[in-house]
C-alpha cells in the first residue's frame, strides 16, 4: 500500500509541533508517546498500520479551530478520527500527520421531541441516540453493526447505512445539519433542524466526504417513532439465486421491509455456531424479512412474503412470535463479521454495490474467483439494496495470502461495476478501494471530485492519501487538461 511520502522538515519539527499543539490542548489532551500512541495505529481495516506523529484530543470547537489553524498554516496533515471503526483504512494514520481525535465530544447536545431531532456532539456512538430517546419511544434509523462503538461523527463521514436502510435510507437522508471546521481554522453550519437549506446541497457533500473535507463537530439527527410492530421472518432457501429472486420479488410487489438481509451457508454456518440463532444449517441461503408498522399492516404483510417465498422455492419459514425471537432472529446477522473472524485467523470484509437482479450472476462469478484464488469466502448481503458484504478469509502469517485476498477483494470490486453497480455501498473507499477508483470514475470525474476537495482544503493537508488515487495540486487543477491520454506534470505523487 502505497501512502505519500512523509515530509521530512514536518517530522525534523516534531518537538517544536507538539509543543504548539499542547498550548492549544493542555493536559493530557496531546498523546506523544509511541507506546501511547499504539491504540491509534490502526483502524478495522487492520492489514494496514502506521503510528501517527501526534494524536491530539481536543474537547471543544474552539480546540478544533486552533489545531486546524495552526496545521494549515505549518503544512501538517491532519487524519480525524472516531472511533476507528473504519473497514476502509479512512482513519489510518499518517507518519507525518496528527489524529485528530473526537472521542472527547462525546454528550448529547439537544433533543426536541416537538421536531424529532437529537443534536449531538460527533463523538456519541450511533447507538447512544437511540438510547437517549428510546424511553419516549424513539429511534435513530441507521443502524450500522457496529453502533455500539462507532460515532455518529464517522456515521457522516462514511455516510453509514444498516440493515434499516433499505426502508428508512442510509445517514444522509437522516442527518439534517452539521457543525463543522473547516482545514483553515472557520467554523460553519450546514442546515439545521428543518428539513432542507438553502443553496447549494453542502450537507450532501459532507456526508461521505470521508474526513476529507472538514471535521464534524455537532451533528443533528431526525429521529423516528419506533413501530407499533415490529416482526421478522426467517427463510431458508436451496441455493443463493432463489433467495435473490425472492428478494427481487418483494420489492417488485411493492412492500419495503424494515429490513431484508441474506447470508449464504458458509456464514450461517459461522453465526449459528456463535450465537446459537437457531438457523437452518441445511440451506443455501438465508433471508431475514422485517416487516414494522400497524398491527394489521404487518400482519397482512408476513401473508404476502410467505406467499412470495414459497414460489420462489423456499424450504423453510419461521416467523418470529415475540420480540425476543425476532432479537434472536437477527443475533446472528448482526455478529456475522465477528462469527467469520472465529472461524478464520483474519478476513477482509469487501463492499460492494450491485443491481439486484444481477446477484445469481455476482454469485457464480464470486464462487469461480474463490477456487482461483485458492481462498473462501462467506457472504453477507444487505439484500434489498444489493450491497454486499463478502468476507474474504485469509491468514496474514501465510506468505502471499494478504496479497491474494486482496487481489480477490479487487477482482470483485470491478465485477461490481463491470454489472452496472458501484464500488461501495457504506464503508467507504479509503485507502482500500482507492487505486481501484479509475474503474468506476474517469480522469475527468476525478478532477471534478477533487476541484470540490481544492474548493474546501485547498493545501490537500486534511486525510491525504485517501479516497483519490493520484494527488494534484489545486492550482494546477484548474488548468488539468489530458492530452492524447498524456498526463500533465508526471511528477506529482500518484499511488
Ligand atoms: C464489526 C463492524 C461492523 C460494521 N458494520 C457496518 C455496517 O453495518 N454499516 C456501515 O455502514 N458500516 C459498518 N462498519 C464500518 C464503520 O463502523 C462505519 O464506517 C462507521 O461509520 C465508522 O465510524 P467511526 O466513528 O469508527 O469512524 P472512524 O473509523 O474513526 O473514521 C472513519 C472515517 O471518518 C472520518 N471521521 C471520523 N470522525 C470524523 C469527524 N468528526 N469529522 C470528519 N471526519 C471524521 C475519518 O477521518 C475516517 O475517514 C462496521 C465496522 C465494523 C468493525
Amino acid at each position: 500500500m502505497r501512502m505519500p511520502t512523509p515530509d521530512a522538515s514536518v517530522l525534523a519539527r516534531r518537538a517544536e509541533i507538539v509543543n504548539a499543539l499542547r498550548a492549544i490542548v493542555p493536559g493530557e489532551g496531546v498523546i506523544a508517546e509511541r507506546d501511547e500512541m499504539r491504540v491509534y495505529e490502526t483502524d478495522a481495516l487492520t492489514a494496514y498500520r502506521q503510528l501517527p506523529m501526534v494524536v491530539v484530543l481536543p474537547n471543544t470547537t474552539e480546540q478544533v479551530s486552533q489545531v486546524l489553524k495552526y496545521c494549515n498554516e505549518v503544512g501538517i496533515k491532519v487524519v480525524p478520527r472516531g472511533a476507528g471503526t473504519s473497514l476502509s483504512g479512512g482513519a489510518l494514520p499518517l507518519a507525518d500527520g496528527i489524529i485528530l481525535g473526537l472521542g472527547k465530544f462525546n454528550k448529547i447536545v439537544d433533543i426536541d421531541y416537538a421536531n424529532r431531532t437529537v443534536t449531538a456532539q460527533p463523538g456519541v456512538t450511533n447507538l447512544g441516540i437511540t438510547n437517549a430517546v428510546a424511553h419516549e419511544g424513539f429511534y435513530y434509523a441507521p443502524d450500522p453493526s457496529s453502533q455500539i462503538a462507532c460515532t455518529i461523527g464517522g456515521n457522516i463521514a462514511e455516510n453509514s447505512g444498516g440493515v434499516h436502510c433499505l426502508k428508512y435510507g442510509l445517514t444522509t437522508n437522516n442527518v439534517l445539519g452539521i457543525e463543522m471546521v473547516l482545514m483553515n481554522g472557520d467554523i460553519i453550519r450546514l442546515g439545521g433542524k428543518h428539513l432542507d437549506s438553502d443553496g447549494y446541497d453542502l450537507l450532501g457533500v459532507m456526508t461521505g466526504s470521508e474526513g476529507l473535507l472538514g471535521v464534524v463537530t455537532e451533528v443533528t439527527v431526525r429521529i423516528l417513532r419506533k413501530p407499533e410492530t415490529l416482526r421478522a421472518l426467517l427463510i431458508g432457501f436451496p441455493s443463493s439465486e432463489s433467495g435473490g429472486d425472492c428478494v427481487a420479488a418483494i420489492i417488485a410487489a411493492g412492500i419495503i421491509p424494515g429490513g431484508m438481509e441474506m447470508m449464504d451457508k458458509p456464514a450461517i454456518h459461522a453465526a449459528e455456531e456463535f450465537v446459537h440463532a437457531g438457523y437452518p444449517m441445511d440451506v443455501e441461503a438465508l433471508l431475514i424479512v422485517e416487516l414494522d408498522g400497524p398491527e394489521a399492516e404487518v400482519h397482512h404483510l408476513i401473508g404476502e412474503v410467505e406467499k412470495i417465498a414459497l414460489t420462489c422455492g423456499a424450504v423453510s419459514i419461521r416467523i418470529s412470535e415475540s420480540e425476543d425471537e425476532r432479537m434472536v432472529f437477527w443475533a446472528g446477522r448482526k455478529a456475522a463479521f465477528p462469527a467469520v473472524g472465529r472461524i478464520s485467523p483474519d478476513y477482509l470484509c469487501m463492499d460492494g454495490t450491485i443491481p439486484r437482479k444481477q446477484l445469481p450472476l455476482v454469485l457464480t462469478r464470486m464462487a469461480e474467483m474463490s477456487v482461483k484464488h485458492g481462498l473462501r469466502v462467506a457472504n453477507v448481503f444487505h439484500a434489498g439494496d444489493g450491497n454486499l458484504h463478502p468476507l474474504i478469509l485469509y491468514d496474514a502469517n501465510k506468505p502471499g495470502e494478504l496479497q491474494a485476498a486482496e487481489d480477490f477483494g479487487a477482482d470483485i470490486l470491478k465485477l461490481c461495476v463491470e454489472v452496472g453497480g458501484v464500488l461501495t455501498g457504506e464503508h467507504g473507499v479509503g485507502v482500500e478501494k482507492r487505486d481501484l477508483m479509475n474503474h468506476q470514475f474517469t480522469e475527468v470525474d476525478l478532477n471534478q471530485q477533487q476541484r470540490v476537495k481544492c474548493a474546501f482544503d485547498p493545501e490537500a493537508l486534511l486525510n491525504p492519501g485517501k479516497v483519490f488515487p493520484q494527488l494534484h495540486r489545486c492550482a494546477e487543477l484548474g488548468r488539468m487538461h489530458i492530452h492524447r491520454g498524456q498526463l500533465p506534470f508526471p511528477d506529482l505523487p500518484r499511488f
